[in-house]
């Protein structure tokens, strides 16, 4: 018997006599929902209750999607679309409670992110390079108001208060998704998993006693990492003018609208939250992309719970403060020790 084989033996014979918790393994699952890819990793000791865990992930994202998603003319949010601008449509409380979360996040940073951005937004096509004109976005843009969304909270009903509103969740709503989906993951029992909706993440615990590691990609090169931030117990958000857009005439027009100006933002090229939830962190990445660094920083660094990393259009990493290295403490010099004062 040659030494790998023996070795490769004792190894068998010790994994045999181990309890099953001992034997625990990594368990992931892909699939394409919400218009974007849905991943799912768990450390599971029971691969069936590991699958079925992942099943219930899946099936949630699919509740999720057909409860909001403006693609599906049936959704309660399409109801809205429809109907808002002629009755208060009632829908179910999660749903109401989720745009009522939006218009908190719009008043936090000044309307820099406002579901009804949608107003105007849904006159961009992407893969048909279609955008509209400065007429077309003069006329659309004075139903882009957050403030005109009237909320009834006792009858969890929308109505909109200015012709032309339209609302969208896809600015909160794959974040809102993996928390949910975090919450069947912890209920099941697990410790450490990971969440992904597009550009959403939430981790649930470490990665077997290592932190995870949430890479933030180079904007014109999706190979290329600019940098990595580790996480454990933390959702990432990262919101990239590389994910859908056209460029035309030197412009990049892509799928995050200043909603003060109905065009895509271009402050940066990417701007990534990391908080404790994933409905944060999504919420959160869109208003730090319109607003730009500068401005971004002075809100984000006053909200202890938030960080975020922006990559400039000069391709400059940005970092608020909580995760800026710290700065090295000046020595003290040897006389100033010498002569403090003692006892
Ligand atoms: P992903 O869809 O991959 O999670 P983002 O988190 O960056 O990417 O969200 C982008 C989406 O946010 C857009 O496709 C649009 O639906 C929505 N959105 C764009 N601009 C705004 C805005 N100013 N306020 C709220 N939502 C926005
Ligand atoms: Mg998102």
């Amino acid at each position: 018997m040659g030494l790998r084989s023996r070795w490769l033996g004792m190894a068998l014979a010790l994994a045999a006599a181990l309890p099953p918790a001992a034997r625990a393994a990594w368990q992931d699952r892909t699939e394409a929902i919400m218009g974007t890819r849905i991943y799912v990793q768990v450390w599971s000791d029971d691969a069936a209750k590991g699958n079925e865990a992942m099943e219930a992930v899946m099936a949630e994202m699919r509740r999720i999607d057909d409860l909001m998603s403006h693609y599906k003319p049936e959704s309660q949010l399409s109801h809205i679309n429809q109907r808002g601008n002629t009755e208060a449509v009632q829908v179910d409380k999660e749903l109401f409670d989720l745009i009522k979360l939006s218009t908190h996040f719009s008043e936090i940073t000044e309307g820099a992110f406002d579901i009804t951005y949608a107003s105007v937004g849904y006159m961009y096509d992407y893969p048909n390079h279609i955008h509209p004109n400065d007429a077309q976005i003069r006329s659309a843009l004075p139903a882009v108001n957050w403030r005109n969304l009237l909320l009834d909270d006792a009858h969890h009903t929308v109505r909109f208060e200015h012709p032309g509103m339209k609302i969208d969740l896809g600015g909160i709503g794959k974040g809102y998704a993996v928390d949910r989906c975090i919450d069947i993951l912890k209920a099941r029992g697990f410790q450490h998993a990971l969440v992904t909706a597009g550009g959403d993440s939430r981790f649930l615990g470490d990665h077997l006693g290592r932190p995870w590691l949430a890479a933030i990609r180079h904007p014109d090169n999706p190979q290329l990492v600019v940098t990595r931030i580790p996480l454990t117990d933390a959702a990432v958000s990262t919101s990239g003018d590389y994910e859908r857009y056209f460029d035309e005439n030197g412009v990049r027009y892509h799928h995050i609208i200043d909603p003060h100006t109905g065009h895509s933002a271009s402050k940066v090229r990417s701007a990534t939250i990391i908080a404790p939830t994933a409905t944060q962190t999504d919420g959160m990445s869109k208003t730090a992309f319109v607003l730009g660094a500068e401005k971004a920083l002075e809100i984000i660094n006053r909200m202890p719970e938030y960080d975020a990393v922006f990559v400039t259009p000069e391709g400059k990493v940005v970092y608020s403060n909580g995760l800026r290295p710290p700065v090295p403490r000046p020595e003290k010099p040897a006389e100033a020790t010498a002569a403090s004062p003692r006892g």
